[in-house]
């Protein structure tokens, strides 16, 4: 049995995750958290095997302190760390041997889409990306099509993000390939957020088994040699 806190268990992710983790037979859900709480008192009284965080940007700033002070395998959904405190937390984790999963997407469909376009960038040399959400999301283009971008970068130097933002959206992407006389068209639609549970759920069992930090849920899907 995997004992898990959830931390920011009463937003739209954490309730939909509380939820899913527990209707799986080998998890017991012993805390939900929220900004009320005191987090590092809930990890040393409690000792969970398994900590989840889906907090946001602003809070996990404080929070990765508390995580790297408690030792405990950290399963992180939460985004918006730089690129700068990831590898100052990864040194820490790893130095202690301490499992934490940070992974900004749990869609396992967005993360094979990803795959996929770096794989095509070897053999098609012009690509533009169509990322279409709905109305409210405020940054464009999406993090998934700049990653995108940034994984086929060292085959297409520049590949194009078109931003769509439309009532009736929710989130989409394409990236298109031009070839000499053909094309290629890989696509993805998230419908809702239940497409993160099955990839949160393999970051929540897997990361017990960690003694490092690993930065993508692709890296424990199909970890690189
Ligand atoms: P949300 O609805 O705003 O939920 C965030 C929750 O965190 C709120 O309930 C907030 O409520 C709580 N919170 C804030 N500060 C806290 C603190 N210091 N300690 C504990 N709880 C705190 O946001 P969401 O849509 O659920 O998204 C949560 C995070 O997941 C965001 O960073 C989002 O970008 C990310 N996300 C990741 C994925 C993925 O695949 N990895 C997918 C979707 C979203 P209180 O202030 O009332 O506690």
């Amino acid at each position: 049995m995997i004992r898990i806190i959830i931390n920011g268990a009463f937003g739209k992710m954490g309730m939909l995750a509380t939820q899913t983790l527990r209707e799986q037979s080998d998890f017991q859900v012993i805390a939900e958290l929220s900004h009320k709480d005191d987090l590092a008192n809930a990890l040393k009284t409690l000792k969970p095997d398994v900590l989840l965080d889906l907090t946001n940007a602003d809070a996990i700033q404080d929070i990765m302190p508390i995580i790297i002070q408690s030792k405990i395998s950290t399963v992180i959904g939460t985004t918006g760390l730089s690129a700068e405190s990831i590898e100052n937390y990864k040194k820490h984790a790893d130095a202690q041997k301490q499992g934490i999963i940070l992974a900004p997407n749990f869609s396992i469909g967005v993360l094979l889409m990803m795959k996929y376009a770096a794989d095509a960038a070897h053999f098609f040399h012009e690509a533009e990306i169509v990322e279409m959400h709905h109305r409210a999301k405020v940054d464009a283009p999406s993090g998934t099509a700049a990653r995108t971008a940034r994984m086929m970068a060292e085959n297409i130097k520049a590949v194009p993000i078109h931003s769509v933002r439309l009532s009736g959206k929710m989130a989409h992407q394409q990236v298109i390939f031009g070839g000499q006389g053909e094309c290629l068209t890989l696509q993805h639609d998230a419908l809702n957020r239940e497409c993160f549970m099955p990839g949160l759920l393999i970051a929540c069992r897997a990361v017990s088994q960690l003694d490092h930090f690993v930065e993508g849920l692709e890296n424990i899907l199909w970890p690189s040699k």
